[in-house]
């Protein structure tokens, strides 16, 4: 068993989510209406070894929408799919230092890195970019599905719908991009644009999440079906980049304070990934002053701090 002691082990998470649960501050994300109205006392904590033991508790069967979660699974798929050199003519691998939707290229004239906003439109487009948007939606849910080991895979159109019509930033990017000749040349930019705003809206649960974070911490085989999802390269190029880039602008405190890959949204959920460990999905949407959970980044600093799963401790 790769956690020997899992019931100690999870008695400590218990623990954590207890005393987390007085830990209020933040709040939710208010630029749609579908998050505003979460509620903020939603908090779940889900964990899948890489050998399957699974842990939860609190809200960890409710539906949130993946947000940015969805930016490490689309490159990480892309990556699988097309190798990185492909993926990689279309982005960068450096942390971008400005937020997560500013309208930025690197020196190459690329996006930083696929985590932020514009990077993450460019991967939407080298989504199978020939293809009918149902298809490319359907083919990178169908993924989604395989990496989750088939647990609960949800939509939001509402969502969506309202993504959609919030989004002036985004088409900004997308303009941007298209201007500097970032994408492939069949691109139709509103279907891109949609294609990232409906992965956004893409649902997941605590539980599910947990499955996902598994088959990353474990190269791409999912733990609970065996099947192999994507590539052991692509899951150490998103890995690296989650490690680095994962985070907003939280991302270097957050390597330096907790050292495990990440990636959050702006619903409040992490996906941590403790590499040939375990996954961990925490939820909890109210967000710090950068965007990420702020119940969820408490959680992550307590953990580095009662085990040694910082990728530089020394055992
Ligand atoms: N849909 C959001 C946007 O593009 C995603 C933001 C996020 O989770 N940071 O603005």
């Amino acid at each position: 068993l790769v956690v020997p002691d899992f019931k100690e082990f999870v008695a400590e998470i218990k623990k954590l989510y207890l005393e987390l649960s007085d830990f209020k501050g933040g709040a939710n994300a208010d630029y749609i209406p579908q998050l505003s109205r979460a509620n903020p006392d939603m908090w779940g904590i889900s964990v899948c070894t890489i050998d399957g033991q699974r842990f939860a508790i609190g809200d960890v069967d409710i539906p949130f929408c993946i947000q940015s979660c969805s930016k490490a699974l689309n490159y990480a798929i892309n990556v699988s799919e097309l190798g990185p050199d492909t993926v990689h003519k279309y982005l960068g691998k450096e942390p971008s230092g400005i937020g997560f939707n500013q309208i930025a290229l690197d020196k190459h004239g690329l996006p930083h890195n696929p985590m932020i906003n514009p990077g993450a439109i460019s991967c939407c487009s080298v989504i199978r970019p020939k293809d009918t948007l149902a298809d490319r939606f359907d083919h990178i849910t169908e993924q989604y599905k395989s990496i989750a080991g088939h647990e609960f895979i949800g939509f939001s159109n509402g969502t969506f719908l309202s993504e959609k019509s919030v989004a002036d930033r985004n088409f900004a990017i997308a303009y941007f991009l298209h201007e500097h000749n970032v994408f492939p040349k069949e691109t139709n930019l509103k279907e891109t644009l949609d294609l990232y705003f409906q992965l956004c809206s893409v649902e997941a649960t605590c539980d599910s999440a947990a499955v996902i974070c598994a088959t990353l911490a474990n190269g791409g085989e999912c733990p609970t079906t065996r099947e192999v999802c994507l590539s052991p390269d692509a899951v150490r190029n998103t890995l690296s980049l989650m490690f680095s880039c994962g985070m907003y602008d939280y991302s270097g405190e957050w390597a330096f304070e907790v050292g495990l890959p990440a990636k959050s949204g702006v619903a409040g959920s992490i996906f941590m990934v403790i590499p040939g460990l375990m996954g961990i999905c925490v939820w909890s949407p109210p967000l710090d002053e950068l965007g990420n959970s702020f119940r969820g980044v408490e959680f992550a600093k307590r953990l580095a701090q009662r085990f040694a799963f910082h990728q530089f401790d020394v055992i």
